[in-house]
């Protein structure tokens, strides 16, 4: 079965591929010829995430899926969030990003933080979201080589290491995107194949 992932990043579909055990044929936008910069002018992940399925479903009669990640940090008002890509100013870099971040914080701020997935599933007419979180908090060092983004500041809850520490698979066991994945995996194969 066809199933439209909304975004141009090959890696992420490819990833997302596997998780779905290769049962879905996950076409990216590229596959499918979707060229139009889709803006993402939410005010939230969940909505961007709605956004991007809803552009891509109004053209193309097949199941589609789109995320939205973000990275909330609670005494900064949940800040960057929405904005996490693009939180130091565009083009994005992940290191002004961190580096705007670390900024806002003192020594002494409570530095309890989540990341936050949303998808947005349009299939058969119905929208369906799913959400994941991994709560941690943030150091003021950045350590790590792995990841990406926010990763090297990053230390999920229950763990000494950041996320840049971890390998992509000890990653891949608590991340959020991953939760918020395996809810729509669930979904999907008692949809399909039950
Ligand atoms: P996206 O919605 O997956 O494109 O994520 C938006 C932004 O959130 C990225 O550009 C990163 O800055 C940040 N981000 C998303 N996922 C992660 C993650 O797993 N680790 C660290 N940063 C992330």
């Amino acid at each position: 079965m066809d199933l439209i992932f909304a975004t141009h990043n090959a890696n992420k579909a490819k990833e997302i591929s596997v998780l779905l055990d290769d049962k879905f044929n996950v076409l990216t936008l590229q596959d499918i010829g979707f060229t139009t910069e889709i803006e993402e002018t939410g005010t939230t992940l969940k909505e961007n995430a709605f956004i991007k399925a809803q552009a891509v479903a109004a053209q193309f009669n097949l199941p589609v899926f789109a995320d939205d990640t973000g990275l909330e940090v609670f005494c900064l008002n949940n800040e960057p969030g929405v904005r996490s890509a693009r939180y130091a100013g565009e083009p994005s870099d992940a290191n002004q990003n961190m580096d705007l971040l670390l900024s806002k914080l003192t020594p002494k701020s409570l530095n309890e933080a989540r990341f936050v997935t949303w998808i947005c599933l349009m299939i058969n007419g119905k929208i369906h979201f799913f959400e994941g979180s991994l709560n941690g908090s943030i150091i003021h060092q950045k350590t790590g080589m792995n990841g990406f983004g926010y990763d090297p500041i990053f230390v999920p809850e229950n763990h000494a290491e950041t996320l840049a520490q971890l390998t992509l698979e000890e990653k891949n066991k608590i991340s959020h995107r991953a939760k918020a994945f395996f809810k729509m995996k669930d979904f999907l194969f008692k949809q399909t194949f039950s």
